[in-house]
């Protein structure tokens, strides 16, 4: 978000400007200028550019105001040269909200084409591309054009574009998510591919930044798909860290730091007679040697304000509720005591032994040309010793 600025905030949803989207206006201005080389005609174009930015807006909008019937929230709304992109909290699981989120947005593109040309009808009834290489005086006409082009290039059938999601929706209504998620990623690539192919041939650079956005898109979809596939039906205690360093109540920001220094956690819990009383971050503990003495108590700068899972609780939940609130440390608590932590590093390390395993064990079988059911006993069983091994770490 560093590189991001704060533009505004539609109901509670902060609105961020991208720095690359100078870029798309500087371009803008240097097509009109070079088209009518005179600096009032380009800027002209700028009332264009307004539009076009307010369109894009309203998209994203049309995306978080129809995850917000869902009960989904919006992180944020960032608006990048090629489109915006609005941060849910999480993706819901069932595969046709997601299908109305992804199509609420184009639906808003659509709409206002349609309303600009019931306008354009009752004027001058111009409704020629054309307008687009001349603006200034057929801005609602232009307007349409790109409205038109908006939702058309937001429905193709490729992540991270909504048609990606679209696609991903309607084939999770059939299939497991995860293996939706590939099959969509799968088209998404195959689609960048010859996007990036013809930007090539045909000299055309702005395709192929297209192709290399959606490839390296499609690729972070399926990363997350994999990674809720491994955390669905798991609890907790699988993921969790039980060898860690913690602090009593009574020691100092000097303890804390030595603590720090001589190993590799990043944030400690605080306790009082193995309960957790809070939670000490590194950027906290950073923060407080600046601000107090290194004899001060830990007590008096940790934060009290966390929360706490317990060992049975399932692992998509707290990890998504992680998520959600920016947090990359969760005490496990049993009763009353500290019987471990998670950490996001942790979850990663797990999703990343697991799919090893379940690579190795699918393509063993493979080799043996055995049937289905040795699959699933063998991933199921390194399934196990993959967890025991975190565990230990
Ligand atoms: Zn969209």
């Amino acid at each position: 978000m560093k590189r991001s600025l704060k533009i505004g905030a539609v109901s509670g949803i902060g609105i961020f400007l991208h720095w690359t989207f100078l870029l798309l206006v500087a371009a803008i201005f240097g097509y009109y200028y070079v088209q009518s080389q005179s600096v009032g005609a380009a800027i002209a174009s700028m009332g264009l550019i307004l539009g076009v930015f307010v369109c894009v807006v309203l998209h994203e909008l049309g995306h978080a105001l129809t995850a917000r019937r869902f009960g989904v929230g919006t992180r944020s709304i960032t608006l990048y040269p090629i489109g915006g992109l609005a941060r849910l909290q999480r993706i819901p699981s069932e595969p046709m909200k997601e299908f109305w989120i992804a199509v609420g947005g184009p639906a808003v593109n659509l709409a206002i084409a349609v309303v600009l040309a019931l306008v354009v009808l009752v004027g001058d009834g111009m409704f020629a591309p054309t307008a687009l290489q001349a603006p200034g005086g057929n801005t609602l006409t232009s307007l349409m054009w790109i409205n038109l082009a908006l939702a058309g290039f937001n429905l193709l059938p490729a992540f991270p574009m909504d048609g990606g999601r679209v696609l991903r929706a309607l084939l999770a209504t059939r299939q497991d998510y995860a293996q939706a998620t590939q099959t969509a990623a799968h088209v998404g690539q195959a689609m960048a591919f010859l996007f990036g192919i013809f930007g090539l041939l045909s000299f055309n650079p702005i395709l192929v930044f297209i192709a290399l956005f959606v490839y390296v898109g499609a690729q972070q979809e399926s990363q997350q798909a994999v990674y809720r596939a491994f955390t669905e039906g798991t609890p907790v205690r699988q993921a969790m860290v039980t060898r860690f360093a913690t602090l009593d109540v009574d020691d100092t920001l000097d303890d804390a730091v030595n603590k720090l220094l001589a190993g590799t956690d990043h944030d400690f819990p605080v306790v009082q007679d193995g309960a957790v009383v809070g939670l000490l971050r590194r950027k906290q503990l950073i923060q407080a040697l600046s601000d107090h003495d290194r004899d001060a108590p830990v007590r008096t700068v940790a934060d009290r304000e966390f929360f706490t899972t317990d060992p049975g609780a399932p692992l998509d939940d707290v990890f998504q509720r992680m998520n959600e609130a920016d947090c990359s440390t969760v005490p496990v608590v049993n009763g009353t005591q500290l019987a471990g932590l998670l950490t996001l590093e942790n979850v990663g390390e797990l999703i990343m032994v697991s799919s090893a395993l379940k690579t190795r064990a699918t393509r063993a079988v493979k080799r043996a040309d055995v049937n289905d059911d040795t699959v699933r006993r063998m991933a199921g069983e390194d399934d196990a010793a993959a967890t025991g091994a975190t565990q230990e770490s």
